[in-house]
């Protein structure tokens, strides 16, 4: 019998729960009181204190699935949702997570890993493989041969993988705690293609079927402000599994999208707008869609994935707004609203018609969207209409560009035009296309790229990057600077240190 997300969601705490670990509740999705992170982007954000020290430890061992968003700073995921080449990226993911302070270390979490994973879910360790840091001379770090060893248990050589710094070793930021881990991964192509290519040599290779699950960190590194390493006086096992990801595997889909997690979010996009998802994967060269078909399907994955991410940042309590983390989710939440209008047809709000699925199969693990769902449902769609409004005036405008272009007998829009309907109007350029399309116009799209290197270049020189899990601004309070551009159209938030 096929286990539920719930039910997997379950599995996982009662194993880690039998194994002594306590379960605690997940850590709100926004993070109010640190100023250099605006959401949780991992399940140990809230375990900072206790990490540095300044926090007791007990319990030693728990565990928890922790509500996390990845649309800011340097975890940003946006531009990956509904396009990425295994379908596996979202904005709102949940991490599983088990922790140690100071209790096992790497062999308890290597043997807990496996044993989750084979015994109680029955996962065959064929497909499986895992890695290990391989060191880098410069820092004086030899390669994790202590994992290595007690992986080998487990699995044979050649399903043990080395890995580099940026995919094997994890660091909190500048400085602070930091340390080797392993990853594990699964390869669930077909047993012709397994033939083919041996599955070690695709791991962390953005194949589609052969995908990360579940970080192990070994926290065992201070890294001090002169950025050397000594010893940490407690070691910290970390881990993070997707669940998403996990759930997919165990339900034998090809995507996250055609899990129980999505299914019924999807069932109701297609009973409300009348379009129908077709299980494509985006074939454009930058996850784009090439047909009707395929862009209709990007942008219910789009809409599924972002009415998670406003819905649980609202029921969090950040509302949409116009700075900072509010703007963030406004940006989400119009990023959404745009697809839906382009690519499904929705000229009314529409997203905040979806909440009750979520709200119906959410609402048990996450008790805050049930009570919240009123408030949630009437700010979705008062931003929902406020931003339809907004994008009614821009095609008005746009609607006077082509007249204009027809009186002069051009056919060609100015890239500045295109990119003021972005700026102001908040125009993804395809969306611009689309319209011109329909009235046989064309738009110059060198020049409206130029204006956007221009933009991005303004923002950059604005303010550095956000840049670690979270940074420690030793000199002051921090100071926003002002938004920057991704390469779709959403705004980040620059911050400076105030010195
Ligand atoms: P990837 O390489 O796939 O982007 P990651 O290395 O950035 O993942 P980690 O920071 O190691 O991810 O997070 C731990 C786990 O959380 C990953 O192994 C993966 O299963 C899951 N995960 C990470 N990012 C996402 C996301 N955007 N959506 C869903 N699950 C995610
Ligand atoms: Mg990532
Ligand atoms: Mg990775
Ligand atoms: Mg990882």
């Amino acid at each position: 019998k096929m286990m539920t997300a719930n039910e997997i969601r379950d599995s996982y705490l009662k194993f880690f729960e039998s194994k002594g670990h306590v379960i605690v509740p997940s850590a709100p999705i926004v993070v109010k009181d640190d100023p250099t992170l605006m959401f949780t982007n991992a399940g140990m954000n809230q375990w900072k204190d206790i990490i540095l020290g300044t926090k007791e430890p007990e319990p030693r061992r728990r565990t928890d699935s922790q509500k996390c968003l990845r649309v800011s700073g340097k975890h940003n995921d946006l531009e990956e949702v509904g396009r990425d080449s295994a379908l596996s990226h979202h904005t709102m993911f949940e991490m599983l997570g088990n922790w140690s302070f100071g209790d096992y270390f790497k062999e308890g979490a290597i043997d807990y890993a496996y044993e989750y994973l084979v015994d109680v879910l029955h996962l065959d360790p064929k497909d499986l493989y895992v890695t290990v840091f391989e060191g880098d001379p410069a820092e004086g770090i030899t390669r994790d041969d202590e994992a290595a060893g007690y992986w080998a248990k487990h699995f044979p050589e050649n399903h043990i993988v080395n890995g580099n710094k940026h995919d094997n070793f994890w660091e909190m930021g500048d400085t602070g705690p930091c340390g080797p881990c392993s990853e594990i991964h699964i390869d669930f192509r077909s047993d012709e293609e397994k033939a083919k290519v041996p599955g070690e040599q695709l791991v962390n290779k953005d194949h589609p079927q052969v995908i990360e699950i579940w970080n192990i960190v070994f926290m065992q590194f201070n890294r001090k402000a002169d950025g050397s390493l000594e010893p940490l006086k407690m070691h910290v096992i970390d881990t993070g599994l997707g669940f998403e990801r996990l759930v997919r595997l165990l339900q034998g889909k090809n995507s996250n999208y055609d899990t129980d997690i999505f299914t019924p979010i999807i069932a109701e996009i297609e009973r409300l707008s009348g379009k129908k998802y077709n299980h494509t994967f985006p074939e454009g060269p930058n996850g784009e869609g090439v047909n009707e078909e395929e862009k209709v399907d990007i942008a219910i994955r789009v809409v599924a994935d972002h009415l998670r991410a406003v819905a649980f940042a609202i029921a969090d309590g950040q509302l949409p707004s116009n700075a900072k983390a509010g703007y963030v989710i406004r940006r989400i939440l119009r990023r959404a609203v745009r697809y839906s209008y382009t690519f499904l047809g929705q000229k009314q709000a529409f997203m905040y018609k979806l909440l009750p699925v979520l709200v119906r199969e959410m609402g048990e693990a996450y008790p805050e969207l049930k009570a919240q769902q009123e408030l949630i449902g009437r700010v979705m769609k008062q931003e929902e209409e406020s931003f339809l409004r907004t994008l009614e005036n821009g095609i008005q405008l746009l609607t006077e560009d082509m007249d204009e272009m027809r009186a002069a007998g051009k056919k060609e829009l100015d890239g500045s035009k295109a990119f003021r309907l972005f700026d102001t109007y908040g125009f993804p350029l395809d969306l611009t296309e689309l319209i011109l399309g329909e009235n046989g116009f064309t738009v110059d799209e060198k020049q409206f790229d130029a204006e956007m290197a221009q933009q991005k270049a303004r923002a950059r020189n604005a303010a550095a990057v956000e840049n670690g899990d979270w940074v420690v601004l030793r000199d002051g309070e921090q100071e926003f600077v002002g938004y920057d551009y991704t390469e779709y159209e959403c705004h980040i938030l620059r911050y400076r240190k105030v010195v």
